[in-house]
């Protein structure tokens, strides 16, 4: 932490400041300017955040944290990317990582037609939500565990594993049970108590970035989770809310080179919840991949007119084929497989 003394601060506030420093267990260096005083407090920061509270003493104009607040996350404490297994997928590394479903599980044709369609694709990964955050409490809430079952079924049958949304920490051993990695929605993305418990948990978490979170939040949240143990955090950027109206949300393209810089976690990216249509998913998942995205979540649906959620946004099977068509050379341009 860098502390900026003001302008005409005196002596005596200065040696006050540093005699705090040092009583709160950091080095303080002194380096005197030309017009004014800088402290250096030396010492990991991270675990106590009581400097910025310097900011209080008298002569004191400002506070500048040197060491960014996440930990584990961070690509500083690993230098080297995240791979996660599920299965024979490889989520991280080399591979484009390819996650695609429905919005929500609606019956058990309904998932079996998506899960073929998605598989003849080359999906990895089956989505289905079972339980839905929806707007409004009268919309179509999900299947619940008649969902999860159906999910389980299908990836027996189709030998394909499966991704679900989770919305309540009581739920985790349910769905645990049936699914392979577990999603936090955006609504949810800082529920504390739901990513904590989600951090004792042996199965990866597709965390998905919040409709106003920052970038630095969002490697918070993910914090909680590496912090209680469970190192699978898979990041996804959806979109974040901004005064445009053409598209459902706006598309965070540039926190995907930001958070490569940031983290050692996958970064996987939506557009289907950025835009809200499913014209705009084949042009911007294109842009995810050259941007240096570690993989893409599209929502497919046999029949979007008739699904009980997110049908504008979903791809019908052949335009599923078609992006994954149009999406190989992309692919192959940024250095990967899939
Ligand atoms: C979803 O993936 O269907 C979903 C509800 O997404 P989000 O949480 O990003 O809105
Ligand atoms: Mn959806």
């Amino acid at each position: 932490m860098i502390i900026v003394m003001k302008n005409g601060a005196t002596e005596e506030e200065v040696s006050e400041v540093m005699s705090k420093i040092e009583e709160m267990g950091y080095k303080a260096h002194l380096i005197t300017g030309v017009e004014k005083k800088i402290i250096g407090a030396v010492g990991d920061e991270r675990e106590k955040a009581q400097l910025e509270s310097l900011i209080s003493m008298p002569g004191v104009e400002n506070t500048i944290p040197i060491l960014k607040p996440y930990k584990l996350s961070s690509l500083q404490a690993r230098e080297e990317k995240t791979v996660i297994k599920v299965g024979d997928v490889e989520i991280g590394g080399k591979h484009m990582f390819m996650v695609a479903g429905p919005c929500s599980v609606e019956s058990e044709e309904q998932i079996f037609q998506a899960a073929a369609a998605v598989k003849e694709g080359g999906a990895h990964v089956l989505r289905g939500g079972a339980f839905k955050p929806r707007t409004s409490p009268y919309s179509f809430q999900g299947m619940g565990e008649g969902g999860l079952k159906l999910l389980k079924k299908v990836s027996e049958a189709l030998n394909i594993p499966v991704q679900t949304e989770i919305m309540n920490p009581e739920d985790i051993d349910l769905v645990a049970e049936y699914v392979d990695i577990l999603q936090v929605g955006a609504r949810n993305t800082q529920n504390f108590p739901l990513l904590k418990k989600l951090g004792t948990v042996g199965k990866p978490v597709f965390l998905k970035r919040g409709l106003s979170t920052t970038i630095e939040e969002l490697l918070m949240c993910a914090e909680y989770i590496l912090s209680e143990g469970n190192q699978q955090v898979i990041l996804c950027e959806r979109g974040i809310r901004t005064f445009e109206t053409a598209t459902r949300n706006t598309l965070d393209i540039s926190s995907i080179p930001v958070l490569q810089q940031e983290t050692h976690l996958p970064v996987v990216v939506d557009p289907c919840h950025a835009t809200g249509n499913w014209k705009y998913v084949i042009p911007l998942c294109k842009a995810a991949v050259a941007a240096g995205a570690d993989g893409l979540m599209v929502e497919v649906h046999p029949n979007p007119q008739e699904a009980l959620s997110d049908g504008p946004q979903s791809l019908k099977p052949e335009n599923f084929h078609k992006l994954m068509a149009e999406l190989e050379p992309y692919i192959k341009l940024a250095g990967r497989t899939l």
